[in-house]
């Protein structure tokens, strides 16, 4: 491990494929660390130009896509406790990818053939093969910690994290994680250079990256799920196969939160979220993973201060 932006670096060759309690930490921290993972793209770094795709798709296998880099461990962190991880700064490799692909994504039955597309990061620019440009928007699209029991591919969300696909986890969010197992292992990669709600082909601007990441372990502190602050907001989240179901745990899990937070009940919560909360779809896809959806709810204070 050598060090970077002076805290420790998790290298592109420590990955994952899957957030199991048997996994062994690639590191261990001690809490307030900063941490640069390097990650790969979803096709584990084989794909760098459009030709590269069919040749990859030939290969690929489902239980080995979207890599995350490690897990790490937290010196002292046990179950019931929680990571708390600001993402300080993602930091693009300059090529990234796309695909269509027969059989999958909203538009699967338009879809005879496989499709790829290149894109160039060109400053804070991304650049189609065919001169499409406009703004990168990076973004961590796999984040958790290992669950206590049973295993998650990297490829899937749940109530660890997981493949979560929620565009404003980005530079500036806080992930709060709840801890499982000794040493919480986190582990995230499957960075976006850009990525619109839902994702709806399957893929996003699939890139590599360095990830680094302020680590603080919170005593006690978890909640059942993994939680967010992001852009002034409360982050819940919801993952199901069916978009509606995916949508109420979302928004029964923001209900909790505020009536933790803002000391209201349930039902004042329900007519709270009604009436200022975002429900947005994280990944819609379509192909063959539970769906996500979060809720975003500003930071308020409680009434009466
Ligand atoms: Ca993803
Ligand atoms: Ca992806």
């Amino acid at each position: 491990m050598s060090g970077g932006r002076g805290g420790r670096t998790v290298g592109r060759e420590r990955i994952t494929y899957h957030f199991g309690p048997e996994l062994e930490p690639v590191l261990e921290i001690e809490s307030g660390e900063t941490v640069t993972f390097e990650t790969l793209d979803a096709s584990s770094g084989r794909v760098r130009q459009a030709s590269d795709i069919p040749a990859y798709m030939r290969i690929r296998d489902p239980g080995r896509v979207n890599p995350a880099s490690g897990p790490i461990a937290v010196r002292g962190a046990e179950a019931g406790d929680e990571l708390r991880v600001e993402i300080l700064a993602i930091e693009l490799e300059d090529v990234g990818w796309c695909r269509l692909t027969p059989g999958a994504g909203v538009m699967r039955d338009e879809i005879d053939e496989l499709h790829g597309m290149i894109f160039h990061v060109v400053g804070d620019e991304l650049v189609s093969e065919t001169g499409i440009r406009f703004p990168t928007r990076p973004m961590v699209g796999v984040i958790g910690t290992c669950p206590a029991e049973g295993r998650y591919v990297t490829a899937e969300p749940g109530p660890h994290g997981g493949n979560l696909d929620f565009n404003d986890v980005m530079v500036g969010t806080v992930a709060h994680l709840p801890v499982f197992v000794p040493g919480g292992l986190l582990a995230l990669g499957d960075v976006h250079a850009s990525m619109g709600d839902g994702e709806v082909s399957g893929t996003a601007v699939e890139i590599s990256a360095r990830v680094t990441v302020r680590v603080e372990l919170v005593k006690g502190a978890a909640r059942a799920r993994p939680w967010f602050e992001a852009a002034g907001c409360w982050l819940t989240y919801g993952t199901a196969p069916d978009l509606e179901e995916a949508v109420r745990i979302a928004v029964s899990e923001m209900a909790t939160f505020l009536e933790d937070r803002l000391r209201v009940s349930r039902p004042e919560a329900f007519l709270l979220i009604s009436a200022r909360g975002d429900v947005r779809i994280g990944q819609s896809a379509r192909c063959g993973i539970d769906q996500t959806v979060r809720v975003l709810f500003p930071r308020l204070a409680p009434a009466g201060g």
